[in-house]
Formats: C-alpha cells, structure tokens, sequence
C-alpha cells in the first residue's frame, strides 16, 4: 500500500490515562493499513520558519475498525502531541499514511512474543485486534506491557483475556496494592529461564530506544537470532 494524504475528521477524543489520550477520527476515503503500521501527522506551522513538522503516531486500532485509533502520550511543550491535544471532535487535521514494517509475520511453529512499554502498545493492540492475527492466531503468544506505575496501563480490558495470549503486565514503580510483577520488562525477561521458548520465539518489540537495546541484548544472550526481532523504536 502506498502511503498517500487523507483530511481526518476528529470523532472524539478522551484521557485513558493521566498523561495519555486516546484521538478518534474518520478519513475521507478507506484508510487501509496492515495491524501495526502507523500514520505521520501533518503539523501546520510548528517546524523552523513556519514550516510545516510531521510526526508518526502508531494506529492503535486494527484495521478493520472505524473510527481510527490514536493513543498519544502528553509531552511537555511538544508540538506534535501538543497539536493533537488541543483537537476536538469536528476538527481537521491531516495525515500521511499507511508506512511502516513492524506488522505481524504468522508463521505456525513459531511464537510471538509482544514487548510494549507506554504508549509503544498501541500498534501490538492493532495487531493483536486484527482479522490477520484471528485468522493466524498461534497456539500461543506472549504480551509484554512495561508501565512506571499501574495507572498508566493502557487497553487492560482489550488485552488482558485474549485467548492463547498470555498478558504480563510490568510495572516498576507500583503502588502498594499493585500484585503484579514489579520492575520493568528486561526484568521480567531476565526472571525468564531455559524452559521460555527463545529459539522458536519472535519478538515485537515497541518503545523507547534505551528498551528496546536493552531486550535485544538480553535476547542476544538467550540465543534468539537477529531475525526473529522485529522492533518500531519511537524516540
Ligand atoms: C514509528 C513511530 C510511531 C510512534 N507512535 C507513537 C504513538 O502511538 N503514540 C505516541 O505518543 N508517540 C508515538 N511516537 C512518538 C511521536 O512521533 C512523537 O515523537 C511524540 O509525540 C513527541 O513529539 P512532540 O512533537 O510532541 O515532542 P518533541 O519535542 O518532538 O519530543 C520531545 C521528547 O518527548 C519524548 N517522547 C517522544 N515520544 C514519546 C512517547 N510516546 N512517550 C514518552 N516520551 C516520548 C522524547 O524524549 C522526545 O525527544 C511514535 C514515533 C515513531 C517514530
């Protein structure tokens, strides 16, 4: 699919948590994209001399959803999520769309195993929502979702129960009550011993940069070959 501009038309817009929202939008036309492809935003003016900025954002939903899903973390003084907060239902904005290669390859020896933290969930919860992934559902799969504290859990309700995926929610700065594992997701992998499938396992893994070396060095160790990963760093 080539990537091509669409006008989106903002359907709503709501906090899922503290510090992420969740934009809902229609486009003028199909928007076709494959599970875990993400969208570049248009920013109208906010680059050097007024230029235009574009910014990526992950879809969230699986692409036989409408409306479109994003789910964008605030950050402080940014343009692009600072653009994207101020939209309301109604509002235009612009996007460039579909790219991207961190979509699911179904392979039926192997196991996928999904690694998130913060919003690097989202396009994990657009592959594991989609028609590709129900029709090439392995007998068993992993999801990985690393937060600082339990209240920045993202699509628990989505994610918590999908049948033959096992959901591992990480969380390293929890509150007392929190009952899950705590620290972060290289430490969970870490806790992981011979018995884990590394050899036939994939891996998707999404997230800041820092992580995301951080588990492939863990997975260098365990043996996994560089093939087997699939990763969408986002900053
Ligand atoms: C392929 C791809 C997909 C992405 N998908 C998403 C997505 O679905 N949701 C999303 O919120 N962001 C996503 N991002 C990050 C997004 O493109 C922007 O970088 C982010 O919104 C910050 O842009 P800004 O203009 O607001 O701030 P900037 O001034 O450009 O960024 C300021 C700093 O914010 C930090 N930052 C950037 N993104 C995040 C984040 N997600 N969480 C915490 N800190 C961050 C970084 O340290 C960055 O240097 C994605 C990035 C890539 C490359």
């Amino acid at each position: 699919m080539a990537a091509s501009e669409f006008q989106c038309t903002v359907e709503g817009f709501r906090m899922l948590t503290p510090t992420v929202f969740e934009l809902t939008f229609k486009a003028d036309r199909p928007f076709s994209f494959l599970g875990g492809q993400f969208a570049s935003v248009i920013i109208p003016g906010a680059g050097p001399g007024g230029r235009n900025l574009r910014r990526a954002y992950s879809i969230a939903s699986p692409p036989e959803s409408d409306p479109v899903e994003l789910c964008v973390k605030v950050v402080e003084e940014g343009p692009g999520s600072g653009y994207l907060a101020k939209l309301r239902p109604g509002d235009v904005f612009k996007a460039v769309s579909p790219y991207g290669d961190f979509v699911f390859s179904p392979s039926p020896e192997r196991i996928p195993v999904f690694i998130g933290t913060g919003t690097g969930i989202a396009p994990i919860r657009s592959i594991l929502l989609s028609k590709q992934y129900a029709d090439n559902a392995p007998t068993k799969a992993y999801c990985l979702f690393g937060v600082r504290h339990e209240s920045e859990l993202l699509y628990v309700n989505d994610l918590c129960d999908l049948a033959t995926v096992e959901w591992i929610p990480t969380v390293s700065q929890p509150g007392a009550n929190w009952t899950g594992f705590r620290g972060r997701v290289t430490d969970y992998l870490r806790t992981l011993n011979d018995d884990f499938p590394w050899k036939t396992a994939d891996f998707y893994i999404c997230g800041n940069g820092p992580m995301i070396q951080e588990t492939k060095s863990i997975l260098e160790e365990k043996g996994v070959e560089k093939s087997a990963i699939h990763q969408e760093k986002y900053y």
